[in-house]
């Protein structure tokens, strides 16, 4: 008999989780498709290389000999359509490869909104190895690159704001909202970032938009329109950081359900018999409790990949995300989030808000109001925990406990500073003022 063949499309952190949980499992035929990078390496440390701290080699988790050594085949190529019928995959050079199950994890791509101007030389979204190579072309020093503009205030355009910075090369920073991640995050810690961001000299436009991107000769980027003002901003470097959506393109011709992403139900499966989705690609059929049905992170790649490899080795288990958490760094101060903290309370619900009067340190947390139980965290600043959180939601533990407890989920070193004493003497002030 021969091996049933496994063919995982993407070498990102789920198809490659994917890949080594099968192999852990079983002896089945595995082949990783990818058209980025030979081997797998971690996206999230993109910034990282264009910033100097590391070499393109140290954000490969697995040495070059382990796929190998592991029978994982890796085949470099770009897949342009896939045959459920004959159960086929079909590359862009012609070439077809028949598997038995298939696993689709091709990630995202930048978001473009159809801007005049977007395809132009200079201009790019950051999110594929490809994107940092043209980085490099544009925007190697402020001697190629006099100004950058980038387009869209969230976590990428954030981290392409600092690496631009890291070689002085000057931003200017187009963000929609009236108050940078203000659709993500409650006010006050907005304005704090807003703050921290002028602080580090990044020219920061709020509640503007894009008009259009224009063009030297060349065809070369030489400036951008700001829609509300017609301003012209001339640059020689576009990063459009407007959000990203899955990379399903390609399987247009075929008859898997699609909405913005594969259509998935809590196993993974698509309406096509032995063909899964995973990690930024997948769209939940029905939201799993209050995520989103698409998750663009990291670590639900990961948990998606281990559960799928259970289900293709027999053992078919559900997804099953647990609660949300998520960190990210703007610039010098560190996020983490744990549970649900929106840009205003829910319906029902408040905030229990703490900012250092000196310091760029805050935290908020969101509960409900008349059941005192604790539904999220945002922390500025100060590392916490991410185990005791997680117990403290499952627990439904009230804001009460939790800010007396909040010691027990610091994670920063004891030798840092401490500010729970603080903490603690704002919230029972707000407890007497009956704002609690
Ligand atoms: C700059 C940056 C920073 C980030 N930082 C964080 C962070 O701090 N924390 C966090 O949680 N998340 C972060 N993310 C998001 C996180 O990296 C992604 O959620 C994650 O990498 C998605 O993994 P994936 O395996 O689903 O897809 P991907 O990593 O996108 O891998 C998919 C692979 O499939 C390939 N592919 C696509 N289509 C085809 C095709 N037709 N044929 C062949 N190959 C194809 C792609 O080229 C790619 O190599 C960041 C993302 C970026 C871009």
């Amino acid at each position: 008999m021969t091996e049933e063949h496994v063919i995982i499309i993407g070498n990102g952190i789920s198809g490659i989780t994917l890949a080594r949980h099968i192999r852990k499992q079983s002896k089945k035929k595995i082949t990783v498709v990818s058209n980025e990078t030979d081997h797998f390496f971690s996206r999230t440390a993109l910034m990282y290389i264009y910033m100097g701290h590391m070499k393109f080699e140290h954000t490969k988790p697995y040495e070059d000999w382990f796929w190998e050594k592991n029978r994982i085949e890796l085949k470099n190529g770009t897949v342009s359509a896939i045959n459920t019928r004959n159960k086929s995959v079909l590359f862009e050079n012609g070439e077809s490869i028949n598997y038995d199950t298939l696993a689709i994890a091709t990630g995202s791509k930048p978001n473009k909104f159809g801007w005049p101007g977007q395809e132009l030389k200079g201009v790019q979204g950051l999110y594929h190895f490809q994107d940092l190579e043209n980085l490099e072309k544009y925007a190697p020093n402020n001697q190629v690159c006099k100004r950058a503009v980038i387009v869209g205030g969230g976590l990428i355009g954030i981290e392409l704001a600092e690496m631009l910075q890291s070689r002085n090369i000057p931003v200017t920073f187009l963000v929609r909202e009236n108050s940078f991640w203000g659709n993500v995050l409650p006010q006050a810690e907005s304005n704090m970032l807003n703050q921290h961001i002028l602080k580090h000299h990044i020219d920061l436009r709020l509640g503007v938009n894009l008009k259009e991107i224009k063009a030297e000769a060349n065809g070369v980027v030489k400036s951008v329109i700001i829609k509300e003002t017609n301003e012209e901003i001339d640059c020689n470097f576009v990063g459009l950081t407007t959000g990203v959506s899955p990379n399903i393109a390609f399987l247009k011709s075929s008859e898997l359900e699609t909405n913005k992403g594969v259509l998935v139900n809590q196993f993974l499966e698509t309406n096509i018999k032995d063909v899964y989705a995973i990690g930024d690609c997948a769209e939940q059929r029905d939201a799993i409790g209050n995520r989103k049905t698409i998750e663009a992170v990291w670590y639900t790649g990961r948990m998606m990949g281990e559960t799928l490899a259970q289900t293709i080795c027999g053992n078919r288990v559900a997804y099953n995300p647990g609660h949300w958490f998520n960190s990210a760094k703007f610039f010098n101060i560190e996020y983490q989030t744990y549970g649900w903290v929106n840009a205003i309370p829910s319906p029902g619900n408040k905030y229990f808000h703490w900012m250092h009067s000196n310091e760029e340190k805050c935290i908020t947390l969101e509960y409900n109001q008349e059941t005192k139980v604790f539904l999220g965290i945002n922390t500025f600043g100060i590392r916490m925990r991410h185990e005791v959180f997680d117990t403290w939601l499952t627990e439904k533990r009230d804001i009460n406990y939790v800010i007396h407890n909040l010691e027990k989920a610091n994670f920063d070193p004891e030798f840092y500073k401490h500010y729970e004493r603080d903490i603690q003497t704002k919230f029972n002030l707000d407890l007497a003022e009956k704002q609690i």
